[in-house]
């Protein structure tokens, strides 16, 4: 392996430090805790694990946190008022609704009813909408969580050619604006690549940078990766392993040990981006909180 790792335990342990030091002051200052709420529909595995990790990761940091459980049978027109009740409560700065959502229930209704103010998943479309713009305001967790992991190890960015493979309005759309953008990270010449590609390794050969979030485990490996390039791994998902107690093993979109003898950096999953996507969803809720004061 010649690779450097982008460890996301180093930097959101980093970051973790920073919001506890910044929320510790608020509160010697009179001001109560930040409070983040996570709103759970149904009976999902790894739903269950981001919410408990989401959990743990803000009260570390000296946040109030709330999660509320609403079984599978729970209506949109249920969900949407619970919404309402959590858009108007003065005690919450920030929530989110993990998804995936039962198939009775309209996500996109239910991203749409979030007030943008408490948005730290950064998913509102007003919030997408100050983002295209370049208007600070609350990005997507993940992408968010990946720029401060490239500002962390001060990679250059400018001028550089990145492929984001995959477009979904939650990882790819919005980790290629951020990455076009006239910004620190940013200033790439970007291509977002999706199902339709056609030859995806002319595009991933030119990569400088190269953001894989297409959800097929190990789908990109090292013979189409440029050398020296620096590979950001978005996927996680839970593949049938019998040698695993727990019965699955979390799996990348990248081939770890293939791509990382040819670049130069590379997140490990898991380990890489999972924990930066929460330091990013932190962030949000400090953020929420901080403006609302
Ligand atoms: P989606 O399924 O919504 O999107 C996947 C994208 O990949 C689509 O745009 C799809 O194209 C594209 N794609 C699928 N197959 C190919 C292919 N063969 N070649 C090129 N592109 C392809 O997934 P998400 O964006 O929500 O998530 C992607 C991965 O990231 C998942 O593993 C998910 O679990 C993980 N994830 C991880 C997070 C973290 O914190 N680390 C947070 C969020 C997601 P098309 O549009 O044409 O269908």
């Amino acid at each position: 392996m010649s690779a450097q790792i982008l460890d996301g335990k180093t930097v959101s342990e980093h970051l973790k430090d920073e919001i506890r030091a910044r929320i510790a002051k608020h509160i010697a200052n009179g001001q109560r805790a930040p409070h983040l709420v996570a709103v759970i529909v149904g009976n999902n595995g790894a739903s269950e694990t981001y919410v408990a990790s989401k959990e743990r990761n803000s009260k570390s940091v000296g946040m109030d946190s709330t999660v509320l459980r609403f079984p599978e049978t729970m209506t949109e027109a249920e969900l949407l008022a619970e919404i309402e009740r959590l858009n108007s409560d003065l005690s919450i700065d920030g929530f989110i609704v993990q998804l995936p959502l039962p198939k009775h229930i309209d996500a996109q209704k239910v991203t749409f009813a979030i007030k943008p103010e408490k948005d730290v998943d950064g998913f509102h479309p007003y919030n997408t909408g100050l983002m295209l713009k370049g208007i600070d305001t609350l990005l997507p967790a993940t992408p968010y969580g990946i720029l401060l992991m490239l500002e962390y190890y001060k990679i250059e960015t400018s001028g550089k050619n990145c492929v984001v493979i995959g477009r979904s309005d939650i990882v790819g759309k919005p980790m290629a604006a951020l990455m076009s953008r006239n910004a620190y990270p940013g200033n790439c010449t970007v291509t977002m690549c999706h199902s339709k590609t056609n030859n995806l390794e002319f595009y991933t050969k030119n990569a400088d940078i190269l953001v894989v979030a297409s959800g097929i485990p190990e789908m990109v490996k090292g013979d189409i990766i440029k050398p020296g390039a620096v590979v950001i791994d978005v996927g996680i998902t839970r593949v049938d392993d019998a040698s695993n107690p727990k019965g699955y093993s979390i799996k990348g979109d990248v081939h770890f040990e293939s791509a990382a003898a040819v670049a130069s950096y590379i997140t490990p999953v898991p380990g890489g981006v999972g924990l930066m996507t929460i330091a990013g969803l932190l962030q949000n809720t400090l953020k929420a909180y901080e403006t609302k004061k």
